[in-house]
């Protein structure tokens, strides 16, 4: 009887191990029947459930956000705005809610270091592909439409993303020519915060309402002020001219050229993105911050016309030899032209121009992908201006 039992044992447990050899997902048994499931009525055969904290609508918002900590605020959900059926188990979308709950789960631990540098309450972050950008304005009119925090940080975040590819579109630059691998941009409300993520990531104690670090590490941190950036439109301009050094500086061998020969390109091309969008300039920038003095109210093409009528302004081989905070108003507005006028003829030749910067060439050498000499760039642009700037807008390119 009992060698009859052990052969029964035997046997049953050769079966289950054939059994298991032949299917790799019942490796268990006991849990075989629930693995082949794939779903129920309720879940619509999916696995997975829409988190009950949010309205229907919540989700759209994050679509082009790898991370956003007010998403992630949800305890039941971290922001992935899924959750595991409860009444079917052991299909695909289970899976795919459990990874998606751990990968929420990872970017909330690396979030907790920058919460602890930076204390306080949690802070409004959002991960794009190539910005980590903290946005502390409660509430901000765009258009016609009152947004709040959450909307402006995702608004915010895509306008970076759209100046970031709109600048590799028109200069011709690729993704692999910037050596910043992630962008850091931040937007206080409080100057103390301010003070502090410029101490911590820009490397500087600089108590300016804006602080760059430029290079392989693109940081960009200021405070909103109500005064300098009471609108929308100031607040972002502000960002595009800032971002834009940013994007230029991390280029190639990601060297600044604001502090060598190429002040006036470095100014020069934040304020055409300025213009771009704008059709103003307002943002001046001088060592470690960022102030916004008035020049002929912005609208720079008309004024610059005048002085090139009346012969009147530096000649480029003086403003075309300055560092970026050396630069006088009228300068700045001269700078913005010869960009201009460089990027009508070629807009894909001025990276090479920087580049040459950034190889400690003089201004003359680094305008050769032009083939101007200094002389030629004075003399072509003053023609160019006469021709071009009969009105505010400008001739843009070609
Ligand atoms: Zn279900
Ligand atoms: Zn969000
Ligand atoms: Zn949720
Ligand atoms: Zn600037």
């Amino acid at each position: 009887m009992k060698s009859i039992l052990g052969f029964l044992l035997i046997l049953l447990i050769q079966t289950a191990a054939i059994a298991a050899a032949a299917s790799p997902a019942a490796a268990s048994p006991a849990i075989a029947q629930d693995k082949i499931n794939t779903g129920c009525q309720r879940c619509k055969f999916t696995g997975s459930l829409p988190c009950p904290k949010h309205n229907k609508t919540a989700a759209k918002i994050e679509e082009e956000a790898i991370f956003c900590s007010i998403a992630a605020r949800c305890p039941v959900c971290k922001g992935t705005f899924v959750v595991d059926c409860p009444d079917c188990k052991g299909n695909d979308g289970e899976a795919s809610v459990e990874n998606a709950h751990a990968e929420a789960q990872r970017w909330l631990e690396k979030e907790a270091n920058f919460e602890k540098n930076m204390g306080g309450p949690t802070r409004a972050r959002v991960i794009t592909k190539h910005f980590d950008l903290t946005f502390e304005v409660e509430s901000l009119t765009v258009g016609r439409n009152v947004l709040d925090q959450h909307q402006l940080l995702h608004l915010y975040a895509q306008r970076l993303e759209t100046l970031l590819a709109d600048f590799n579109e028109i200069l011709g630059t690729r993704e692999t020519d910037h050596k910043c691998p992630r962008f850091l941009v931040m937007v206080w409300k409080s100057p103390v915060d301010n003070r502090e993520a410029a101490t911590r990531y820009a490397d500087s104690g600089g108590s300016g309402t804006g602080v760059k670090l430029l290079g392989s590490k693109g940081v960009y941190t200021m405070v909103r002020d109500r005064n300098l950036h009471a609108q929308d439109d100031d607040l972002h301009r502000s960002i595009v001219h800032n971002v834009t050094h940013l994007l230029l500086a991390d280029l190639f061998d990601a060297v600044w050229i604001g502090n060598r020969k190429g002040g006036w390109l470095d100014e020069g091309l934040a304020h055409w993105f300025e213009d771009k969008y704008f059709g103003q300039c307002t943002n001046f920038c001088y060592q470690e911050q960022n102030t916004l003095i008035a020049f002929k109210g912005g609208k720079w093409r008309m004024p610059v016309r005048a002085m090139v009528e009346i012969n009147k302004m530096p000649p480029f081989a003086e403003t075309g030899s300055k560092m970026s905070d050396q630069l006088t108003a009228a300068e700045h507005a001269l700078a913005f032209s010869y960009v201009d006028f460089l990027l009508h003829r070629d807009p894909k030749l001025l990276p090479k121009v920087a580049y040459l910067y950034q190889k400690k060439k003089e201004t003359r050498e680094a305008l050769e992908p032009y083939a101007l000499s200094v002389n030629e760039l004075e003399v072509q642009w003053k023609k160019w201006v006469l021709d071009k700037y009969t009105d505010r807008t400008g001739p843009g390119l070609k």
